[in-house]
């Protein structure tokens, strides 16, 4: 995906991709898979996500603004 508005909130296809020096806010371990935003339903690699409407995201990716699932 190469979105602007991605490109802009730094997502990757995959997260062991994460500039940390970039993104110092990276949790380890942290993926689409288990971010509170992510939308759709489980065993699918691509998902949609509820800050990028009409687009799929990988469940290996990562944001910055990831946000931990409660
Ligand atoms: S908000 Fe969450 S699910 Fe959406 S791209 Fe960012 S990390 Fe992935």
């Amino acid at each position: 995906m190469k979105d602007p508005a991605a490109v802009a909130l730094g997502y990757v296809e995959n997260a062991a991709q994460v500039d940390v020096k970039k993104y110092p806010g990276f949790v380890k371990g942290s993926t689409c898979e288990n971010c509170l935003l992510l939308q759709g339903s489980a065993g699918n690699n691509y998902r949609p996500c509820s800050l990028f409407p009409g687009k799929l995201v990988s469940v290996s990716g990562w944001c910055k603004s990831w946000t931990p699932e409660m």
